[in-house]
This record gives structure tokens, sequence and C-alpha cells, in this order.
């Protein structure tokens, strides 16, 4: 089958390209197909923190994330060892937390109900650019394109076929799901409520990440999902095994770790080394990296679209598909430059790993994080999207 524009997976990176070239590039929607491994709803092993600058590139689509089912945290904490920076925002909540089999199918209900094709259960072998196009495998036979999107995550086959020998960075993580209160401890949940909590106290044992615990609803039920970050820049050093940070954690507030379901997955970040297309393929979301410091990515991929359509638009419309563009225009773009920014503070925050500058940092130095979170971490989407 041909195709103009062949996405690669349906996550939040993949749905956002499509619907924002409905937005650059009306004329290609019936020329676009997204290829999905699984079924929607499919499960996501992810957080679901939803910040600022996701909702803001949603609601410039005109889409209103309130129709997904979600929990609503008023307060963020970023502490050392239980203490540290506490951050509100003014007249909203600080972090909207949803679960990413019903967020994602809800999004791509919409590419959907836009005009979007969305084959499900389309697994892609193998993608080969030629000069004239790309040709695509898959266990559904071959698709022919002009352009592929590689939108399939931190273990997607896009980049492992235009990038065989590049290096790899990328974090692990753990999360666990859990009731809103133990049975030991039925006062957890009115103290930890509708607060997100990011304990960054793993680090002076090389576990270069934190522990989070967000309040989150699985059916409607409240929760709360648990889970550890490790971006393996001390992996050079000696480390405990990386439930154990999570387990002592759990074991403050009256869980047991043993008693719940861990599962795992890489979040492949952001490096400024990593390249980003190759003539015909261009990659989005985690395929390139998610942010270094947190291995937030959902804002991340629905940016990535933003810019990836504005690329492959300028191609159709030019008839030239090198995408030599396409790396220049991420970098200067606020993605970009977020991208970067958080780049460098993880080299140094997760570097100085001493239990005191992490006290420092968290505990003393609180306005210079705070300045620096809001000049370099957030609000970067409304750069990308008033261009
Ligand atoms: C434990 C954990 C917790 C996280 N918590 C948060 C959080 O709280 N907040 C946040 O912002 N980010 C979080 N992230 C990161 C976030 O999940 C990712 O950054 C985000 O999902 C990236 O979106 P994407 O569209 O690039 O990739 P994905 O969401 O991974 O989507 C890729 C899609 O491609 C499909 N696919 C893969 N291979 C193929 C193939 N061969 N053929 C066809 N389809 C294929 C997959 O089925 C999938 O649907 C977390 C990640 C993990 C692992």
């Amino acid at each position: 089958m041909n195709k103009d524009v062949l996405i690669i997976g349906g996550g939040p990176s993949g749905l956002s390209t499509a619907l924002h070239l409905i937005k650059t590039a009306p004329h290609l929607t019936p020329r676009i197909l997204i290829l999905e491994r699984e079924h929607y709803p499919r499960p996501k092993l992810c957080g679901g923190g939803l910040v600022f600058d996701a909702e803001n590139i949603l609601e410039d689509l005109g889409l209103d994330v309130r129709e997904v089912p979600h929990a609503d945290s008023d307060e963020i904490h970023f502490d050392f060892a239980g203490r540290g920076l506490k951050v509100r925002m003014p007249k909203r909540h600080a972090l909207r937390v949803i679960r990413r089999d019903e967020f994602d199918h809800w999004l791509a209900k919409k590419a959907v109900s836009s005009g979007i094709e969305i084959r499900e259960g389309v697994v892609v072998k193998s993608v080969q650019p030629r000069e004239e196009c790309v040709i695509v495998e898959t266990n559904q036979g071959e698709f022919r394109a002009q352009v592929v999107v590689g939108a399939d995550g931190s273990n997607g086959i896009t980049r492992r076929c235009i990038f065989p020998r590049e290096p790899v960075y990328t974090a692990r993580a753990l999360e666990v799901l859990t009731p809103n209160a133990s049975a030991q401890s039925k006062e957890f949940e009115q103290e930890r409520g509708r607060v997100a909590f990011f304990d960054f106290f793993p680090v002076p044992n090389n576990i270069a990440g934190y522990v989070w615990d967000f309040p989150t609803q699985v059916k409607g039920v409240p929760m709360r999902c648990w889970g550890i970050y490790d971006t393996n820049l001390l992996a050079d050093q000696q480390r405990p095994a990386l439930k154990e940070p999570l387990a002592a954690e759990m074991k403050r507030h009256g869980f047991d770790l043993g008693d719940y379901e861990i599962k795992s997955h890489p979040i492949r970040w952001y490096n400024p080394r990593n390249n980003v297309s190759v003539p015909r393929v261009l990659l989005v979301g985690d395929a390139i990296g998610a942010d270094a410091i947190f291995g937030e990515g959902i804002s991340m991929a629905l940016g990535y679209g933003v810019i990836a359509s504005q690329e492959i638009t300028e191609s159709f419309q030019r008839g030239e598909f090198s995408f030599r563009r396409y790396r220049r225009r991420l970098g200067r773009s606020g993605l970009g430059q977020t991208l970067f920014a958080r780049w460098v503070i993880t080299q140094v925050i997760y570097s100085l790993k001493w239990r005191w500058f992490q006290i420092l940092l968290w505990r003393v130095f609180k306005p210079i994080v705070l300045l620096a979170a809001w000049v370099f971490v957030l609000n970067w989407s409304k750069r990308d999207l008033r261009r």
C-alpha cells in the first residue's frame, strides 16, 4: 500500500504529529496512515502525570483533556528524604494524572474522527529508506510511503533501522499501583491526599533519579501510583537493586512492595548528540528522547508532533524530503531548548550526588531552583504554538 505519510506508533507523539498535520497540511489528511502494534485501549506503563505544557498543546488542538478520567494534584513536593520544595500553580492544579490506556485511546479516537486512518495490530518489522520512497515491512505485508515518522517509543524499530550503531541513553523505571490507603496506615490518604511527591533520596546511593508517588484513579477508583526512575548516569558506581529505595519509601508509608505487581520499562532520554532524521524518515517522541531529569515525556511527545508537522508540511511544499533542517528546527524550538536545558541540569544535579548537595538543592536553594524551573523547564510549548 502507498501513502504519503506513514506514522509508526499510535502513542502521543504519533497521534500529535497526525493531528498537527491536519492543521498545517489538511490536503494530506487522507494520505496519512498510522500503524499501531496494539489494539486500543492498550496498556502503556507510565505515571500519567500531565504538566501544563501538555494541556496547552491539547487545548491548541481544540481538545479538552478533562474528557479523560483523571486525578488532580494541587501541590507537588520536590523532596530530599521527606523534606523540600512545595510547588503550587496559581488558580489551577499543579499536575493532572491520567491513565495512558484511556488517554491514548481518547487521543486516537480524536484523530480518527478528524479523518486519520489508524491500522491497529500492525507490527512494523523493518524500515528501509530508498531514494524514491520508504519501504516498511510489517506482519501484514509491505507499505510504501513518501515519508515515515518513527513514533514507536523508547524501544522502537525505526531508530534501530536508521541508526543501528548509535549509543543508547536510557533510564530504568519501575511502577506500582496501590490503593489509596494501606491496612497499616489509614491516615495515608489524608496525609498525602492530592499531593504528588518526587523524592531524590536515592541519589547519594548512585541511583541518579527519584522515587515518585502520585494520586491517580483506575476505573474511577482512587489509587496511588508509585515508581522509581534512574537515568543510569551513575551506572558505573555500585548501586542497590532498583526496587530497594522504592520498597523503603513505600514501607515508610505502610505499604509492602511485595504485595503489589511491579512493572518496568526503559525511558530513552534526550541527549543533544542524538540523531533525529535521515532523508525521508524523521523521529518524534521517545524515539528521540524524553526529558532527562524526570523522564517526563507526554508533553514532549505532543510537542514533537508540533515541530515534525511543520517540517513535513514544508517538505511536501518543496517536494524535497531530506529533512536536513529538522535538527536545527528542533534545536531552536521551545521544545528543543527545554530538552537541552534539562539535559544540562541532569548532568549537574545527578553528578553532584552527595547528600549535602542534595539537601542544599531541594531544601535551601529553593528560590534558585524555582527560578531555573520557571525559565528552563516550564512554559516552553507557548513558544512553539505561536510560530
Ligand atoms: C514507568 C514510566 C513512567 C512514566 N511516567 C511519566 C509521567 O508521569 N509523565 C510523563 O510525561 N511521562 C512519563 N513517562 C514517559 C512517557 O510514557 C513517554 O515519554 C511517552 O509515552 C512517549 O510517547 P511516544 O508516543 O513517543 O511513545 P509511546 O507512548 O511509547 O508510544 C509508542 C507507540 O508505538 C507503538 N509501537 C512500538 N513499536 C511498534 C512497532 N514495531 N510497530 C507498530 N507500532 C509500534 C507502541 O505500541 C505505542 O503505542 C513514563 C514512562 C515510564 C516507562
